[in-house]
């Protein structure tokens, strides 16, 4: 790899995280097309540096960093990258990791990929509409389902519903 300024400049935020970065992991992912496409100079220009880090390198927030973590209230988790939907707040559960946790996403909005990274083999996830990655799902969750999305609070935004929509829906 050439060492750039570039690739100092993630490095060093790669530490603040406590993870490294990815290099081969998202092989197949880049081998995809997705509706959303953007250069890696647009998106670094539309997200902050965690974002971008975590959603177009691969990266990992810190365990508990995320005040999407503990957020229980009712509505819906989007995409920071592209603003599709991605998991309802009904199937967000305390996984007690420091990773907002789901037992399912939003139907067709997330994709995977085999992440063998870290000398373990994993099921990467990701948004099916612009690539960005989100986590890893894991075999150890909840009913109905029996899966963990353990998902990085940086990659996701989300949209409460207010008390007023739901009177409006009843
Ligand atoms: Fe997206």
């Amino acid at each position: 790899m050439k060492i750039d300024r570039r690739a100092f400049s993630l490095g060093t935020l790669a530490a603040g995280f406590g993870v490294g970065t990815n290099q081969v992991s998202a092989g197949e992912k880049k081998a995809m097309s997705f509706e959303v496409t953007k250069t890696e100079e647009e998106w670094r220009t539309l997200l902050t540096p965690e974002q971008f880090y975590v959603l177009r390198k691969h990266g990992t927030e810190r365990a508990h960093t995320s005040p999407l973590d503990k957020v229980y209230s009712r509505g819906v988790y989007v995409c920071a990258g592209c603003g599709q939907e991605l998991f309802s707040s009904q199937t967000k559960f305390n996984s007690g990791t420091g990773w907002p946790s789901f037992y399912a996403p939003i139907d067709g909005k997330i994709g995977t990929s085999s992440d063998r990274s870290f000398f373990m083999v994993r099921t990467e996830v990701h948004c099916s509409r612009c690539g960005g990655h989100l986590g890893h799902v894991f075999n150890d969750g909840p009913k109905p389902t029996g899966l963990r999305y353990c998902i990085n609070g940086v990659s996701l935004n989300f949209q409460e519903v207010k008390k007023q929509d739901l009177d409006a829906d009843s």
